[in-house]
């Protein structure tokens, strides 16, 4: 258990935290041992769960230190209710290749990023509480593990409400927000912005194009390949010759486009348009998912959150998850560069975004 102290205590350090939520009580000891020792080198499954309805296979002989692969044999069964947000979305699904974002049925087992798999240990529903989860980008180079005491449902629906808040706010610019939103922002939400979950959806461009499939009036705020702009601004000089950049109060304060993109005159009437007509006071669709989820492991149902972390905490060291700022526990003890391990290619974030209408299609 040494290694679960030393990541307590490297938690009680960075938060402040009181000790008695973050160090292991001697009861889940055993439980937390059990996960250590099943975390494989490459692949997760847990031979030995015996709780909430798991039956570790008989046929074949069994144990802690077993060594052939066991199969997936449990399910994420729908809850079918009309208020849940994963069975019913409120968002359109039309250029999503996985519908809904996470996949239900049987033999539930999960591919991280890196290549590390894990076989569910349980079966789960949407309702299921005390369970480690995954975000995986739609760019399919990132991913996040969390952990949560409560049904994965409420807690998407906190990411979702960050995630939608965050990409409004990189592209509409700092000024600009501050000039819609008056209040002081909490230190929660602060801290909420410099994660590096929510800073790589804002700046990836496979999580914007679903977020402008969404949202399309936020399309005014994406730069375009200068030469698309210039022939658009060309136009304009024929039929306006006399506008003149200085007009502009809000286009101005959006944030710098990246080298070779700029916007066009007929995007910065727009976007003042945007802020006269206060579309961001409908916008975005505050429900919207940017990536996939899956359930990839359940905790009994009494577990502490000092249990939950510790195991949410191996999972991110098997999977080398990108999006975590912390829980690495192979690096608890060196001063850690986050910018390595997440070091997220902003510099043209606008790439190869695509307009795409419904009207086509539904
Ligand atoms: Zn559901
Ligand atoms: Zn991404």
């Amino acid at each position: 258990m040494y290694l679960s102290n030393l990541f307590a205590a490297n938690r009680v350090h960075r938060f402040s935290t009181h000790s008695n939520q973050e160090y292991l009580h001697e009861d889940e000891y055993t439980i937390a041992l059990e996960f250590y020792l099943q975390i494989d080198i490459d692949l997760f499954y847990m031979k030995t769960c015996s709780y909430r309805g798991a039956q570790p296979d008989i046929d074949v002989p069994k144990g802690l230190f077993c060594i052939h692969e066991s199969q997936a044999q449990y399910s994420i069964i729908a809850c079918q209710q009309r208020s849940c947000c994963l069975c019913y979305p409120s968002y359109r699904l039309t250029y999503r290749s996985y519908q809904p974002i996470i996949q239900f049925g049987s033999n539930q087992r999960h591919s991280f990023i890196n290549g590390y798999r894990s076989i569910l240990n349980c079966p789960a529903t949407c309702t299921t509480k005390n369970i480690i989860y995954v975000l995986t980008c739609p760019c399919n180079k990132f991913d996040y593990i969390g952990e949560t005491s409560v049904p994965l449902a409420n807690r998407l629906s906190f990411h979702q409400a960050h995630v939608n808040r965050i990409v409004q706010e990189c592209l509409l610019g700092k000024q600009n927000i501050s000039r819609i939103r008056n209040q002081i922002k909490s230190f929660e939400t602060l801290v909420k912005n410099d994660m590096k979950l929510y800073q790589h959806f804002a700046h990836c461009p496979s999580a914007l194009q679903w977020f402008l499939d969404e949202n399309p009036e936020y399309w005014p705020f994406i730069p375009q390949k200068l030469t698309e702009s210039q022939e658009q601004d060309e136009e304009k000089d024929i039929l306006t010759p006399m506008m003149d950049m200085n007009q502009f109060t809000y286009a101005n304060d959006v944030p710098e486009p990246p080298n070779n993109y700029r916007f066009s005159f007929k995007q910065k009437l727009e976007v003042d348009r945007f802020f006269h007509e206060k579309k961001y006071l409908n916008s975005p669709n505050l429900h919207l998912d940017l990536y996939q989820v899956n359930i990839v492991a359940v905790l009994p149902n009494n577990a502490s959150d000092a249990l939950r972390r510790f195991v949410e905490a191996l999972f991110i060291t098997h999977a080398e998850t990108k999006l975590n700022t912390i829980g690495h526990l192979d690096q608890l003890s060196t001063s850690r560069n986050t910018d390595q391990i997440a070091s997220i290619d902003c510099n043209e974030w606008c790439r190869d975004l695509i307009r795409r209408s419904y009207t086509n299609i539904e």
